[in-house]
């Protein structure tokens, strides 16, 4: 038997409690582990509390990132004491996650932990990080460097906005932190920002061109913020696109895609490949200052995972959250 935050289903009623489970209920995959972090991240607390169907198999153990320790294995690539990563793959959703001491998964979704993150660390980057890096990936990829100009981030101070300033900073870019709390501008300004961008400024009407500004963006807002930062790009910027904070709608033209050049370039963290996600976490061990990241997390135990669930819904939270599970 093994602790768990399980969600359950009954007729149209959804419950959760932190209870324990028997090994024999652990779903299908040839790896397990030992959980030692997990996260609670926006779409676990939607989970936890019902207000969105992101779980789609019931019983449930939200949590769609953790970190722990292989203690059986049938993969190839993975042997008992091994450290590992887990992000996406519909853990959490449609796949027991990381919100109980015991996981099995299927080892091809996991990602070995790079040398000198630890296991806590990982939690602290989580899905958020892990994305905001891939958003650095697609705009090097794209050819946006440095040298290129100034570039904006959108929902600085949330989870990916955050580590995709401290990131594209440690990179060597000029970063706009485009946010909606002046309140934050020293958190951001500490993070790397070299200028910050009141959210006003890409809320308004869009058109269908305005003065060239930016050479890239990495955006987690969507709808007019992203549509006003596509008409703000110069020629043949990039802009990586990972959310929705703003909507899900993106009321723009091709006038920035016929006319400049720019690329709008897509990012998921669920079903990237597992390359893709090595690469992704080597360069979080390699680039990222864990030390001005650390700063910004929040320890929650098991026990009191469920009742901060709503107050993370709630905005009351600041900063990731992270699980000790162990
Ligand atoms: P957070 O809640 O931590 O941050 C979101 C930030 O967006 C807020 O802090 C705020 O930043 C800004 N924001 C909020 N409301 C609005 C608005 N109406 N208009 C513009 N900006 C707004 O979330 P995360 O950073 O974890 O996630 C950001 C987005 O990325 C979400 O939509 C999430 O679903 C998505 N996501 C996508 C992934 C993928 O695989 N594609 C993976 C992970 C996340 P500020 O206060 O600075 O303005």
């Amino acid at each position: 038997m093994f602790d768990a935050i399980l969600i359950e289903k009954t007729d149209e009623t959804q419950s959760v409690k932190l209870t324990q489970v028997g090994e024999d209920m652990l779903p299908e995959g040839d790896v397990r582990i030992d959980v030692a972090w997990s996260t609670l991240n926006y779409k676990d607390a939607l989970a936890i509390t019902g207000t969105a169907p992101v779980v789609r198999k019931f019983p449930m153990v939200p949590g769609i990132d953790f970190a722990g320790v292989v203690t059986q294995s049938a993969h190839p690539d993975y042997a008992v004491g091994d450290h590992v990563v887990l992000n996406g793959w519909g853990v959490g959703e449609v796949h027991w996650g990381g919100l109980a001491k015991t996981a099995r998964v299927k080892g091809d979704w996991l990602v070995p932990l790079p040398e000198g993150i630890s296991m806590r660390q990982a939690m602290e980057i989580g899905t958020a990080g892990y994305t905001a890096m891939l958003c650095v990936m697609a705009l090097e990829a794209h050819g946006v460097v440095p040298a290129s100009g100034e570039v904006a981030v959108t929902g600085a101070a949330g989870g990916v906005g955050s580590v995709a300033t401290l990131l594209l900073a440690g990179r060597g870019f000029d970063v706009a932190a485009v946010t909606g709390r002046a309140s934050e501008a020293d958190y951001l300004t500490g993070l790397g920002a070299t200028s910050i961008v009141d959210r006003a400024e890409l809320s308004g009407k869009v058109r269908p061109l305005n003065k060239e500004r930016w050479a890239g963006a990495v955006d987690v807002a969507g709808s007019t913020v992203l549509a006003n930062l596509l008409s703000m790009m110069r020629y043949g910027g990039t802009v990586a696109a990972c959310g929705l904070a703003a909507g899900m709608d993106l009321p723009t033209s091709v006038v920035p895609f016929i006319l400049r050049g720019v690329t709008l370039a897509g990012v998921d963290s669920v079903m990237c490949p597992s390359e893709k996600r090595r690469e992704a976490w080597r360069l979080l061990a390699a680039e990222l200052d864990l030390e001005k990241l650390g700063g910004a997390s929040v320890e929650v135990p098991m026990d009191k995972v469920i009742e901060t669930a709503p107050k993370f819904l709630d905005g009351q939270v600041r900063g990731r959250i992270v699980v000790p599970v162990a």
